[in-house]
């Protein structure tokens, strides 16, 4: 592998784990702050609780000085009692006894329920108390962890920063620039090519591009996401062709409402891959480039089957191939075919030649599906 491209891997993992150092040195504040907040709420519930305490406190006081006050009251009653003359007086006082007795009653009445609340108003003071407690215990040990664990952070990322500077060294200036922007925009500078995509846009490579990739002795980017392009060899994703003879290939059904077709040697082109789609009456020609899945020319619609529109695309040479792409399909392909597209057609055009050669009466690949041959 090319010396840059070893060390902008180096680099890749470098800045990965710098990168999660910082996040986790910021992040470490971040968890001793949630738990001072909570600390800061229990606080709150223990003063909420002694406040209720005190009010309660107040309150019982002011009920036990309203019952001396009627018992001073009622005895005063009971003294002028001795001095009436008349019994209508003695009533009357009678009467303001009762009635002093009576909210004697009633503050006696909620200076019990106090006392009974107070019990309750305690069990909250302790819990409040017990909490605190152990929150100011945690919120002690979280931040001796804390204080640990940065230390510790700090230190790696100073090792992980020299690493990054001398793999940095050892790339050429103008691809750490390309990876740094590359970076910048996409957070990840390199990407692993597997089973002919980019796996970080997933665009398929042109088998060239891929060899480059493979072969690891030049730096290639991704032409759609601008990434510098490795492979590694670890995943590689074994080959789904069978290891005995190949299937026998499908023959290309005559009736089809489409057709694809090689043809070697096309007006000025060379090498073409033609597709005939026959709908509603009509049919669409569209002419690529063999190598390069690029479009030539504009579609050509003609009245009739493609058979009858275009009967010049079945003389002379060509060969017949399976393809199975709709019109809807090839509209989003644009000007150029999808590289698994093109790769299918070539791979069905070897096995057709593979299969005519081996029958010897044919004197070339064409002739089985040659018209006159039917
Ligand atoms: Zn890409």
């Amino acid at each position: 592998m090319l010396p840059d491209l070893k060390n902008l891997l180096d680099l890749q993992i470098a800045d990965r784990e710098i990168t999660r150092l910082k996040d986790e040195i910021a992040s470490l504040p971040k968890r001793v702050a949630a738990i001072e907040d909570q600390l800061a709420g229990t606080k709150a519930v223990l003063e909420k609780a002694k406040t209720a305490v005190k009010a309660d406190d107040g309150a019982k006081r002011k009920y036990e000085s309203v019952i001396q006050d009627l018992r001073q009251k009622i005895s005063k009653y009971r003294d002028q009692m001795l001095d009436v003359k008349t019994n209508e007086q003695y009533k009357a006082l009678q009467h303001e006894v009762t009635f002093a007795e009576k909210d004697i009653n009633a503050s006696e009445d909620k200076i019990l329920e106090l006392m009974i609340n107070a019990e309750a108003r305690e069990k909250q003071v302790k819990a409040a108390e017990a909490d605190l407690k152990a929150e100011t215990a945690e919120i002690e040990k979280e931040k001796t962890e804390a204080r640990r664990k940065t230390m510790e952070d700090e230190g790696l990322l100073a090792d992980w920063n020299a690493k990054r500077d001398s793999y940095r060294a050892g790339i050429s200036a103008e691809l750490v620039r390309h990876y740094d922007r590359v970076v910048k925009l996409r957070r990840t500078g390199l990407s692993e090519v597997r089973d002919h995509k980019c796996m970080a846009c997933q665009v398929m490579l042109r088998p060239q591009t891929y060899n480059e990739v493979r072969a690891g002795e030049q730096v290639v980017i991704c032409d759609s996401c601008q990434r510098i392009l490795y492979f590694d060899p670890a995943s590689e994703v074994p080959s789904e062709r069978p290891a005995g003879p190949l299937r026998r290939r499908h023959r290309p059904k005559a009736d089809s409402p489409q057709a694809w077709l090689y043809r070697p040697d096309y007006a000025g082109h060379g090498e073409v891959l033609i597709s005939l789609l026959h709908a509603e009456g009509s049919s669409s020609r569209r002419v690529y480039d063999f190598n390069t899945g690029r479009q030539i020319g504009d579609i050509l619609i003609r009245e009739g089957d493609y058979r009858l529109a275009f009967p010049e695309e079945f003389t002379g040479d060509y060969v017949r191939l399976n393809g199975y792409w709709n019109e809807p399909e090839m509209e989003t392909w644009g000007n150029e075919m999808p590289m698994i597209v093109l790769d299918a057609l070539h791979a069905d055009l070897a096995a057709a030649r593979a299969e005519s050669a081996a029958k010897p009466h044919h004197h070339h690949a064409a002739a089985a599906e040659h018209p006159a041959a039917r």
